[in-house]
């Protein structure tokens, strides 16, 4: 069966002499493709098998087994993100994250998020306010999602002082000992990130001190919760260091 399908190539392996196995980040997960002879110099599959570039691929798809690319066309190179070595490793980090994220759940929502945010971060947005909106949509998928309505000891929905990435969400007056108070601004954001839609992204002006200390939040939540360590993350973490 032939099927036109669209990705990301995140991982080959050499196959022969002139050919990789690809594996592609798909709105079905992540499939694996044999791209046959596509080292040669001549191949028309050369420049749709690099790494990390938005294609649109022609295969002949076999349920059970490897399926073979026939043919494809780039979407979207990221160009402005491959010339940039911190661009870069945003990249990394999120393709990373993505593997991890992408089996857990809605395959065609999470891959349209990652996308988008590409997209956004190709296009110029601040990269650090899209990873996080990108992790923060992903908890729900690492069973780890934040309630945004109500304090998480005691479930009032009223006098949210702050949020904890200790206790794991709202935090309200009557509950609050000694956790740090983010200013308000910190709370509205967050709850904003969650839900805000990426492809419509636009615009994103928010103060160095929120973006900030969401994005420390953010760090200390996955930390506690969700149980994942990510490599790439350390080196991105090096690079942004504020
Ligand atoms: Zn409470």
């Amino acid at each position: 069966m032939i099927k036109k399908i669209q990705g990301v190539i995140i991982g080959e392996t050499p196959y022969k002499e002139s050919s990789k196995i690809v594996n592609i980040m798909t709105s079905v997960g992540i499939i694996g493709v044999i791209a046959k002879g596509c080292k040669n110099i001549k191949s028309p599959l050369r420049v749709i098998t690099n790494k990390l570039s938005y294609n649109e691929f022609i295969i002949y798809y076999h349920e059970n087994g490897l399926s073979t690319l026939k043919e494809g066309t780039v979407i979207n190179y990221f160009d402005n993100i491959k010339k940039d070595l911190t661009l870069n490793s945003y990249m990394i980090y999120l393709t990373d994250l993505t593997k991890q994220v992408i089996s857990e759940g809605e395959t065609n929502k999470i891959f349209d998020d990652y996308i988008n945010t590409l997209i956004k971060i190709n296009e110029g947005l601040n990269p650090l306010i899209l990873t996080n909106i990108l992790e923060l949509k992903y908890l729900d998928y690492l069973g780890a999602p934040i309630n945004f309505n109500a304090c998480v000891k005691c479930g009032n929905d009223k006098d949210i002082v702050t949020i904890s990435s200790i206790d794991g969400g709202y935090i309200c007056k009557n509950c609050h000992e000694n956790q740090i108070i983010y200013d308000n601004k910190v709370l509205k954001m967050l709850k904003m990130y969650y839900l805000v839609d990426i492809k419509t992204i636009s615009d994103l002006k928010i103060s160095d001190n929120v973006v900030n200390s969401i994005n420390d939040f953010i760090n200390d939540y996955y930390d506690s919760y969700t149980g994942i360590y990510i490599k790439s993350k350390e080196f991105l973490n090096k690079i942004i260091e504020y």
